[in-house]
């Protein structure tokens, strides 16, 4: 089974997760835009069990159907890693940014796209949903 880490910038916060994503999409809404500092997020799910080592620091989002997110970011170098959603540890979300792997798999879905940068195209065959489907 493929095992694939990713990790914080300064590589003190690690996320190890087996098998390939369950999904892959990227997000364009504005609280996206503001965590990550980028114009649009990068998330793939991985299915439990993972293994996380280092120290994280946790920030509740409630999304806008009222899902609470919980984000793990590093204290030292601010990098967001992972989140959860509250009641769901059956999955984890991992910023594909955080595995440094060009190679990864593209987007199969990409949301909140009402909130996309103009300049920002989407990769052909990309499902594009206006808010978040789920
Ligand atoms: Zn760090
Ligand atoms: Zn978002």
């Amino acid at each position: 089974m493929r095992v694939r880490e990713a990790s914080c910038s300064c590589g003190q916060l690690r996320i190890e997760v087996r098998g390939e994503p369950l999904g892959i999409g990227i997000c364009h809404c504005l609280a996206c835009q503001r965590r990550t500092g980028s114009v649009f997020a990068a998330l793939a799910s991985f299915a439990a069990p993972y293994k996380v080592t280092g120290t994280a620091t946790e920030y509740v989002r409630v999304g806008d159907q009222g899902a609470r997110f919980i984000f793990r970011f590093c204290p030292v170098c601010g990098t967001t890693v992972f989140h959860t959603e509250e009641g769901h540890d059956e999955s984890v979300g991992v910023a594909i940014g955080a595995f440094a792997d060009p190679g990864f798999p593209a987007p199969e879905v990409s949301i909140y796209d009402c909130r996309r940068h103009s300049w920002v195209q989407l990769p052909p065959g990309t499902q594009a949903y206006q808010k978040d489907p789920t």
